[in-house]
């Protein structure tokens, strides 16, 4: 049985057919995720097909370009090896969302998304995400919105002020050219109720 920990979104669980590294910030995504493909025994051809789906898949997360997850398996799919990295925005709030998106896509690729629901709920962001739970049957904008949500309420969690990330960071004009980031901004948006 081994403890995962999901430090900016603060989860903890056990999984013992899944292990989570963390590899902090590194200067080039592409370079990393190849040595780590190889590191876990990826041939050349391999890394060639990683993004495409199968045992060895990869998430290109095509919408920031912050971070990335890799996930590498045995051939017969028992044992998950889940890997995390980002790039140094040299912003403590960037940095804060992206490492909560890609902890998030992490744990909705191993079918505990309910725990971060919970969490939600905990904390005033009552946001149903069952709809999403089975992560294969999500499209890529779906990945993009619960791992948005993820990313917010990884700030929250780190007590950015709410209001300022949506009236600053986040506001509708610094948005308006990232679809990928306006649904889960709305969904959020609407169920926190700033202090006024
Ligand atoms: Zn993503």
């Amino acid at each position: 049985m081994s403890l995962l920990k999901f430090k900016t979104i603060g989860i903890s669980l056990n999984k013992n057919n899944c292990s989570l590294r963390y590899d902090g910030f590194v200067s080039d995504l592409e370079e990393h995720t190849r040595k780590v493909l190889l590191e876990f025994g990826a041939t050349q051809e391999e890394i060639k097909n990683a993004y495409n789906k199968g045992p060895l898949a990869m998430e290109p997360d095509l919408s920031l370009h912050e971070g990335r997850f890799i996930c590498t398996s045995d051939d017969d799919e028992t044992v998950f090896n889940y890997v995390i990295f980002f790039k140094n925005k040299n912003n403590r709030l960037t940095n804060t969302f992206s490492k909560a998106h890609e902890e998030t896509h992490v744990l909705h690729h191993m079918g505990e998304l309910h725990l971060l629901e919970k969490k939600l709920r905990a904390s005033r962001a009552i946001i149903n995400l069952s709809d999403f739970y089975d992560y294969k049957k999500c499209n890529s904008q779906d990945h993009e919105l619960v791992a948005n949500i993820g990313g917010f309420y990884g700030l929250q969690r780190n007590n950015f002020n709410m209001s300022y990330v949506f009236s600053h960071e986040y506001s509708p004009s610094r948005i308006k050219n990232r679809p990928d980031l306006i649904p889960a901004v709305e969904a959020y948006k609407r169920v926190l109720k700033f202090g006024k």
